[in-house]
């Protein structure tokens, strides 16, 4: 049963390898990986839970982390995944999964056209994934990609039934592909678009400081309040919940300034 009062937050960080623009412009790559969760990126070295260097597969990742999470979902818990970094530096790839989020007339936050779905297999659930990333919202900046606006939010609510021992057990996993973090000058976006990377800088930041303070301990106040995403999330951020964010950036001396502020994010939630 979940009755963990322990807050688990753990940060792990990803390298994806140069891609081949970056190769063709002769870019340097940048980090050095030292044992497993340490990396030095422009003469300063960052601690994480765990660094992925550019040659971990996804069955690797899976397996140092996000088994363990779903293993507790199925057993009661709640928990929350997050990719954070800028356009092209792997998020996607990593969550490999996928709206706006609204509040009522009551002030109760939803998620607009948020669907929920019966499935029987884990088959019907990449479908319904599929499906998802097709509705997401993207807009062309000068970032080389399309990058994305918007947070992806998709949540799997997991319900058991043991009918003869009368027993119930219910979780959720909240699997969060962030808009991307790049500061506003570099993506060139203007009008309603540098608006809303406005937003998006200001939603990113609300959620550093949620993950800080959970990340502090019990006696620091945690402002899930400030954005609309943490209120959303707020029953499987902290508490009893298992939340991992994945720290995502490109080795390229291009995106070094980026990759220093994404490295930094990561390391205030420690
Ligand atoms: P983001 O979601 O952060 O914008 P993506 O996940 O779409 O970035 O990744 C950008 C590109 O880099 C994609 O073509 C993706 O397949 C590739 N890529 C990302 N991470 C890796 C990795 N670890 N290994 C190989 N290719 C990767
Ligand atoms: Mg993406």
């Amino acid at each position: 049963m979940a009755d963990d009062a322990e807050c688990n937050i753990k940060v792990l960080c990803r390298f994806r390898p140069l891609n081949k623009s970056e190769i063709n412009r002769g870019d340097k790559f940048i980090p050095i990986f030292q044992g497993e969760d340490t990396v030095i990126f422009g003469g300063k070295s960052y601690v994480f839970d765990q660094v992925f260097p550019t040659n971990t597969t996804q069955e690797q990742v899976y397996n140092t982390c996000a088994k363990q999470i779903v293993r507790d979902v199925l057993a009661g818990y709640n928990g929350t995944i997050f990719a954070y970094g800028q356009t092209s530096s792997g998020k996607t790839h990593t969550m490999e999964i996928n709206l706006s989020v609204h509040e009522d007339k009551n002030r109760v936050p939803y998620v607009k056209g948020c669907t929920e779905r019966f499935v029987t297999s884990p088959e019907e659930v990449m479908d319904v994934i599929d499906e998802g990333k097709a509705n997401r919202h993207v807009a062309v900046t000068n970032m080389n990609e399309h990058s994305s606006r918007s947070h992806s939010i998709f949540l799997i609510n997991i319900k058991q039934e043991h009918v003869e021992m009368e027993q119930k057990l219910s979780g959720k996993l909240y699997l969060v592909d962030l808009a991307g973090s790049e500061k506003v000058s570099k993506t060139g976006a203007e009008g309603a678009v540098l608006d809303e990377a406005k937003n998006i800088n200001k939603s990113l930041s609300a959620l550093g400081n949620v993950i800080s303070a959970l990340a502090e301990g019990t006696k620091s106040h945690v402002p899930y309040r400030d954005s609309k995403m943490t209120r959303i999330l707020q029953d499987s951020l902290g508490g009893n919940c298992r939340t991992t964010m994945f720290i995502c950036c490109s080795p390229s001396s291009y995106n070094d300034l980026e990759t220093k502020s994404t490295l930094m994010f990561g390391q205030r939630a420690k």
